[in-house]
């Protein structure tokens, strides 16, 4: 029996057919804008989905939900065509609301099936600090959906199965591979200051810069990185990925 070696070790920069799903309209930008501007610039077809409208992300209690959910729609197309994505698409569920997982997880089979994207990114669910709903409930259902694509069986009513893509995770705390931004970083920072009612005055300058240092000690060469988490659509079922450290494989 012979196993390809590219179904346990997917390779990102062969994808040419990318799905985003961001719990929020500024999430892609901030977990994996500098990689998906890359492989936008690379050729790949990138479709970024905002599973809410986020329109509970305000501090200013005089703001309406109907406006904001439309201010943060404008910004994201802005942020978007920055980054060179080929399409952005709007779920419009509530913000915040404590959603239901399997209503997500439906909604973003749909999304997979219609797309059948080779690389699925979604915000890693086990971040152990995530205190976000939309963010666990979001990652969760993305993962699940991811693990559902292929059988025919579930969801029909969610579209014709197709390959499971690989998982693409982003604000995650177990990364295992960093990217390089290269001049991609720069094209982040204008993304992120398109999302303006998040992230107002100097705000995405401090932040990139506190992002770029974080970076400095991860793998991969010099310069600013994004961190993500690689696993392949074997690997998202069943397989406890355990992590052989230094001190194990030496015995002592
Ligand atoms: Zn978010």
């Amino acid at each position: 029996m012979s196993i390809d070696p590219g179904a346990l070790h997917p390779d990102l920069w062969a994808a040419k057919r990318i799905l985003v799903i961001a719990p929020h309209p500024d999430d892609a930008t901030i977990g994996a804008g500098a990689t998906l501007a890359r492989l936008a610039a690379g050729g790949a077809r990138v479709v970024v989905v905002n599973v809410t409208s986020g329109d509970r992300g305000t501090v200013d209690p005089a703001m309406e939900p109907e406006r904001l959910a439309e201010i943060r729609q404008a910004e994201e197309r802005l942020a978007c065509q920055h980054l060179g994505v080929t399409e952005v698409r709007f779920l419009g569920l509530p913000d915040f609301s404590w959603l239901d997982e399997r209503q997500v997880a439906l909604a973003l089979l749909g999304q997979i099936r219609q797309e059948a994207p080779d690389a699925l990114f979604f915000p890693d669910p086990w971040l152990p600090d995530e205190g976000h709903p939309d963010h666990r409930t979001v990652g969760m259902g993305a993962a699940a959906a991811l693990v559902a694509a292929g059988l025919p069986l579930v969801g029909a009513e969610a579209g014709q199965a197709v390959p499971s893509p690989f998982a693409v995770m982003y604000a995650t705390s177990r990364p295992n591979l960093y990217v390089a931004a290269g001049p991609f970083w720069d094209t982040k920072l204008r993304a992120l200051r398109a999302h303006e009612s998040q992230f107002p005055g100097g705000l995405p300058d401090l932040l990139m810069a506190y992002w770029a240092e974080q970076s400095a000690q991860w793998k991969g060469g010099d310069g600013p990185k994004e961190a993500l988490r690689l696993v392949s659509a074997l690997l998202m079922h069943m397989a406890p990925q355990i992590e052989v450290r230094k001190d194990d494989r030496d015995g002592d």
